[in-house]
């Protein structure tokens, strides 16, 4: 499988993704939002988009779906709770369902909390390529997506705790958002002396560019402020905050914690 991340450069620095099967040149388009640029890119590359997948219904991820599937007649999925909220998709996808591209499938997974029906999709990787997780506004690099329009700080920590925190180290991560540098600062903002958040805020300073920057799990594990919630430092920083004792604080609470702080931050 062949990854094309393609930024957007609005204001909401939207990444949408192009996909495709090397034998076949058969292509998934991820929230093709700039359908010009995305149709350009497919044309560029000789592939041709059978699919257009939504990774859920806001108007930053579907917006392109319309053009891109006239000119190329390709299938729209989504979750299958969504189909209301998206007009015109063909097939609702379930949790552990196969979405087969060419000689390429990716596993379907049912991620709630950013919106309640929200899907990503996973890449298993083979003999050349590491796995990756496609997944929309679920998990960003160095944050998590924001709750407030129609999702669930709770169901968002569930969906982490039971299908996020145990990927591999492997997984490199394909988000719909570029907002790294200021999901640096947050970490950091919590926990000023991660070494590994500092290295990296270091290399974007040094012109490291954000917007062609590939994360991983295990990178996330130490930049993420989500992933830390054991970290003493972060658990003392949500006991003050919330103005609550240390022993009342679960890993759901400090997760929650954490959201609520980065809401009006
Ligand atoms: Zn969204």
């Amino acid at each position: 499988m062949l990854i094309k991340q393609i930024p957007i450069r609005n204001s909401l620095r939207n990444y949408m993704y192009l996909l495709a099967c090397e034998k076949t040149s058969s292509a998934i388009a991820i929230d093709p939002l700039d359908h010009a640029l995305c149709l350009q890119m497919a044309d560029q590359m000789g592939w041709k988009i059978k699919i257009v997948a939504n990774t859920h219904h806001h108007h930053d991820h579907i917006g392109g779906n319309g053009p891109v599937i006239a000119a190329t007649g390709a299938e729209l999925v989504s979750h299958k709770d969504a189909t209301d909220a998206i007009p015109g998709v063909d097939r609702g996808l379930s949790a552990g369902e196969e979405l087969h591209c060419g000689k390429f499938a990716l596993k379907v997974m049912d991620t709630p909390g950013h919106t309640m029906s929200h899907i990503c999709l996973y890449f298993q990787g083979d003999t050349k390529e590491q796995p990756a997780l496609f997944c929309g506004d679920t998990l960003f690099n160095a944050g998590v997506g924001r709750c407030d329009f129609g999702g669930e700080p709770k169901i968002l920590f569930e969906t982490f705790e039971d299908q996020i925190f145990p990927l591999a180290d492997n997984v490199r991560i394909f988000p719909g958002h570029d907002y790294i540098e200021n999901n640096l600062e947050f970490t950091l903002d919590r926990e000023p002396d991660n070494e590994q958040a500092l290295s990296l805020r270091k290399k974007f300073q040094n012109g490291l560019n954000a917007e062609s920057f590939v994360s991983d799990i295990g990178l996330e594990r130490e930049i993420n402020v989500f992933f830390r919630l054991n970290s003493a430092q972060v658990r003392s920083g949500i006991a003050a905050s919330f103005n609550t004792r240390l022993e009342n604080l679960d890993n759901e609470k400090t997760f929650i914690g954490l959201r609520k702080l980065r809401d009006n931050w």
